[in-house]
């Protein structure tokens, strides 16, 4: 199972991924948690790429393709992986075929989330990430947390992203449709891209993720 996870920012992509990563006994890679762990630890890279994040900017396509190709070549995605959030370009498009054949592997499907805007910018509003390691997603009215403010998985501190803000928000919206859009395009002459409606509860998209892939018998566990 090696998958791509397309979709806008608030899309469900984060939550999903890593249900199916558990499902699949596969690494998820999430480019922006990677970034955003950089940030936190004050490496050079982080440095870089923290003007881009806050302003909801696309990270310089080398940077993440170097992050990427360092991941992909390790052997713990050996049997797979989810990856989510990248490609965001076609260049970085292009790069991931060329990693991908550096390491033998292809591409088991990508999916795209389609939901509309109005639901982008009403679930980010009140999106609440685990700053510890899990990074685990929550909601404030659609998924809360049991004890406000703390991780149900492992008791760390939930904070909004400080690129969760309306005005960020719309410009990563603004983004997606300019640069990441066409990559989906790229996917779908390629054979690869389903896309899934991504409105709705999290256990129901998770069941249209695995009717995508084929799994549709195995959906009563999300
Ligand atoms: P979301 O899908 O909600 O926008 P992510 O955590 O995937 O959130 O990404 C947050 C930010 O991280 C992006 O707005 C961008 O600045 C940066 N980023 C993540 N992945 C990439 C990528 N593949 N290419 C460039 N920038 C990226």
């Amino acid at each position: 199972m090696r998958v791509v996870l397309l979709g806008p920012p608030g899309a469900g992509k984060g939550t999903q991924a890593r249900r199916l990563a558990e499902r699949f006994g596969v690494p998820h890679l999430s480019t922006g948690d990677l970034l955003r762990e950089q940030v936190t630890a004050g490496t050079v890279l982080g440095r870089r790429a923290a003007d881009f994040l806050d302003s909801g900017r696309l990270v310089p396509d080398a940077l993440i393709t170097a992050i990427v190709r360092g991941r992909l070549h390790s052997s713990s995605v050996r049997d797979g992986c989810v990856l989510d959030g990248c490609p965001r370009s076609a260049v970085q498009a292009k790069a991931l075929e060329t990693i991908l054949a550096e390491t033998g592997t292809a591409l088991t499907a990508v999916l795209e989330f389609a939901v509309d805007e109005e639901e982008v910018v009403r679930r980010i509003g009140g999106r609440q990430v685990c700053r510890a390691d899990s990074g685990h997603i929550f909601h404030l009215r659609s998924a809360p947390p049991a004890v406000r403010g703390l991780c149900d998985h492992c008791g760390g501190e939930l904070y909004q992203r400080t690129d969760d803000r309306p005005d960020t928000v719309r410009q990563r919206l603004a983004v997606y449709a300019e640069q990441t859009a066409p990559v989906a395009r790229f996917y779908a002459e390629a054979g690869l891209l389903r896309t899934v409606d991504a409105a709705g509860t999290t256990d129901e998209v998770t069941r249209r993720v695995l009717g995508a892939l084929g799994l549709a018998g195995a959906g009563a566990r999300p």
